[in-house]
């Protein structure tokens, strides 16, 4: 029988791409389309929405019904309304994958309390090539330690309202870790005016924003009389949407608790 697939934030970029891919997947029946109360998409057909021809499901602002009639919710949305169904979620017995960005402090522990009694996948990044490129930083971070300066750069599209993107702090929680530091205490974000001489055990991020930009972030090791860049390009958003299909099969086999992207890519090692 298919796995019933709730998305939450349907209209919005990415939800329009997770229509499309739980369309495509073998295993996976779109049972639900949400939207934020008062969006001018309610009782849109879900299927027109994403472009796919008309399905006979129009999106809904019920989560509860909603969450009556799926096996997975998949939520890429904004972080209020994502820890909101985390909570209807938990309740409901129903597990999730979210794919939301800019989680601060009190987010994530009530995500953490939601997942005592539900699986939960939480990626900042739901690429198959990103999720590798973690573990290639891990290794040329333990590889060049201290003698080689760190720094994170990412581009992203001009409507994106969070800055350094999810996916370049977790490259930075990697560098820091492997390099035996703590981010919150070595993470510089921009610099201006007359910042000194660099300090060789910070991680410095930049961010730039603009155009139409997938996802582009690139780590620099900069060492004296070598360099070394380690790239990922994102060029379109189904790359991500069908990593969030895939972690919804694999998070439905799932105890309570939380996972990211490299638990559903076996990538732990
Ligand atoms: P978007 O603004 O295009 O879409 C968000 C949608 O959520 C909008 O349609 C909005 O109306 C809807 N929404 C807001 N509040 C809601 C609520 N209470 N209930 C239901 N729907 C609600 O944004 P986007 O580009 O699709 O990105 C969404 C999120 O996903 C961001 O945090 C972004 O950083 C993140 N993202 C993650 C990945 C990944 O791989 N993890 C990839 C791309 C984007």
């Amino acid at each position: 029988m298919a796995i019933r697939i709730g998305i939450c934030g349907a209209g919005g970029r990415m939800g329009r791409n997770l229509i499309a891919a739980t369309l495509e997947h073998a295993e996976l029946e779109l049972a639900a389309a949400l939207e934020r109360p008062g969006s001018s998409l309610l009782g849109v057909d879900a299927g027109e929405l994403a472009g796919q021809g008309r399905m006979d499901l129009t999106v809904t602002d019920d989560v509860e019904a909603a969450l009556a009639g799926v096996d997975v919710l998949i939520d890429f949305t904004l972080p209020e309304a994502t820890v909101a169904n985390a909570a209807a979620c938990a309740g409901a017995g129903v597990p999730m994958v979210i794919g939301t960005t800019g989680l601060d402090d009190e987010h994530k522990r009530q995500l953490r309390e939601a997942a005592t009694r539900i699986p939960v996948v939480h990626a900042a990044n739901f690429s198959v090539g990103v999720n590798l490129t973690l573990r290639l930083l891990a290794t040329a971070a333990r590889a060049l330690g201290d003698d080689f300066d760190v720094e994170v750069i990412e581009a992203h599209h001009r409507h994106k309202i969070d800055a350094p993107s999810g996916t370049a702090l977790r490259m930075g929680e990697v560098l820091a870790h492997s390099l035996g530091r703590n981010l919150d205490e070595c993470a510089i974000y921009g610099r201006e005016g007359r910042t000194g001489e660099r300090d060789s055990k910070t991680i410095g991020f930049e961010t730039i924003r603009g155009g139409d930009v997938v996802g582009d972030h690139t780590v620099m090791f900069l060492g004296l009389g070598e360099r070394m860049e380690i790239t990922h390009r994102a060029s379109s958003r189904m790359t991500f949407a069908r990593g969030a299909t895939r972690s919804a099969v694999w998070v439905r086999q799932q105890p309570p608790g939380i996972y990211d992207m490299e638990d559903v890519l076996g990538l732990r090692g």
